[in-house]
């Protein structure tokens, strides 16, 4: 597992990579594109939960190789719905 992330300057929340290429990140909470300077990695601690997609033991990454995480079980199931995977392909698992 990585042991940073990077999270959104504003509100602290995980950032994603961002599907639009003009931006590098997207907050889902602020519903917002981003450049990198409007972030920061944090380094996660023990007591930090996070929520990762896995599916036959294998986390599932992004573009860049990082695993995603989620920072709720709520907000990986509307990763889930927004990309249309399958409800049953993908395990919800907590990281820490
Ligand atoms: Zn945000």
């Amino acid at each position: 597992m990585e042991s940073v992330v990077r999270v959104h300057n504003r509100c602290g929340s995980l950032v994603q990579r961002s599907d639009n290429k003009e931006y590098e990140y997207q907050c889902c909470d602020c519903d917002e594109d981003l450049f990198r300077f409007e972030t920061h990695q944090i380094e996660i601690t023990d007591k930090m939960e996070f929520y990762a997609l896995e599916k036959d033991n294998k986390y599932l990454y992004d573009r860049d190789g990082d695993v995603m995480l989620f920072e709720s079980e709520e907000q990986a199931k509307i990763y889930i719905h927004e990309y249309e995977i399958e409800d049953d392909e993908y395990e919800i698992k907590k990281v820490r």
